[in-house]
């Protein structure tokens, strides 16, 4: 593997106000790149100003969707950032490339390139409470022919977003609804694998959704439409009665970082935590019967989501008063804490960079 080649931009551009973020809108100046192939690896490691990037029309991503991604945040310090957990995003991607016959990536290019990308954009990372640099790195085969096979050459690119609040409602509870038609993913399928595939057949449910003023849905399992799985870009937690319950990791499932941090958070705290089915049933008759306390949705994005109703089926069922739970209330501020840099960080979580 060689060094990174650096391209600086001639033409900055004017940063936005970080005030009005939103989610994914704007980006910085550069971007980094490598091209791999089965000869040579990894190679021509760049950072070039953020442009569109050239690609060849029998492109596999383009035709067979091999596609990849992360997602990840950098936080502002005072002297300098920190990444959350950047070592479990990069098992994650290598083995989403297991999934889809993409090639692995090497911890010190996953490092090298993330924090040498992100010291030349510094200037690009929040500064203001709720804000910070979001980071998507992806991967997608890049082979020059229309023939179906394992991948040959890949692309592996990342770039960076300063962002702000992912949902337009902030920390308020978000409708969600049980999508009983739809299925995401299926047990042996692509389920847990972060791959832009999975998102291409979740989008006709999102936009039935989205018509009727609701954020995300929530997916139930592929095969028998009876457990539920995870919302669109979020894992999902319920408080019933006491206890902690989070659909477990079938293989249909996206492992969430957040997922896993809250799990560990939650333990310390003495909750029982139960990852287990939960099927649609049980969770109707708890939120019919009081016992449904909370229910929050985790993703790197939007953190720790409220959920305030939930439809299924024609009914909707109001959780916590459509109020932010307090359990879900102390897993945000603890998490942001840390991530922040404002509460210790006793797990040896965040990845720090003195710049
Ligand atoms: C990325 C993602 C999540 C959340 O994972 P985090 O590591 O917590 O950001 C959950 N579900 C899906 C489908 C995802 O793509």
């Amino acid at each position: 593997m060689s060094d990174i080649r650096i391209e600086k931009t001639k033409t900055p551009k004017e940063k936005p106000d970080f005030s009005k973020l939103g989610f994914g809108k704007f980006f910085t100046d550069h971007m980094f790149l490598a091209d791999f192939n089965e000869k040579d690896g990894w190679h021509d490691l760049r950072i070039v100003p953020f442009d569109f990037i050239p690609i060849h029309p029998a492109s596999t991503v383009l035709h067979y969707g091999a596609e990849i991604f992360e997602g990840m945040k950098a936080y502002k310090l005072e002297d300098g950032y920190q990444m959350f957990r950047p070592l479990e995003n990069l098992a994650r991607m290598n083995n989403s490339a297991e999934r889809l016959c993409l090639p692995f990536i090497p911890e010190d290019m996953w490092l090298n390139a993330l924090t040498t990308l992100i010291n030349l954009d510094k200037d690009w990372i929040p500064n203001l409470p709720g804000t910070s640099l979001y980071i998507r790195p992806f991967m997608f085969g890049n082979d020059e022919t229309l023939g179906v096979h394992a991948v040959h050459r890949a692309t592996f690119v990342i770039i960076l977003s300063p962002v702000g609040n992912y949902y337009a409602e902030g920390l308020n509870p978000v409708k969600i609804s049980i999508e009983n038609q739809d299925v995401r993913a299926v047990r042996g399928g692509t389920g847990y694998a972060k791959c832009g595939g999975n998102y291409a057949a979740s989008l006709r449910a999102g936009k039935r959704a989205e018509e009727k003023g609701i954020s995300q849905v929530l997916w139930l399992d592929g095969v028998e439409r009876k457990y539920i799985e995870e919302v669109g870009s979020m894992n999902v937690m319920f408080k019933i009665n006491g206890e902690i319950i989070t659909p477990k990791l079938t293989g249909s499932v996206l492992p969430g970082i957040t997922r896993k941090s809250c799990i560990e958070l939650l333990k310390e705290k003495g909750y029982k935590v139960s990852e287990r089915l939960i099927s649609v049933e049980e969770l109707a008759k708890a939120a019919e019967n009081g016992t449904l306390e909370e229910a929050w949705g985790t993703g790197t994005a939007a953190v720790v989501s409220p959920i305030g109703h939930l439809y299924y089926e024609g009914k909707d069922y109001t959780v916590s008063d459509n109020k932010i739970g307090t359990l879900t209330a102390e897993l945000y501020d603890e998490l942001t804490g840390i991530q922040w840099g404002k509460i210790a960080d006793t797990h040896g979580w965040c990845y720090k960079v003195k710049i």
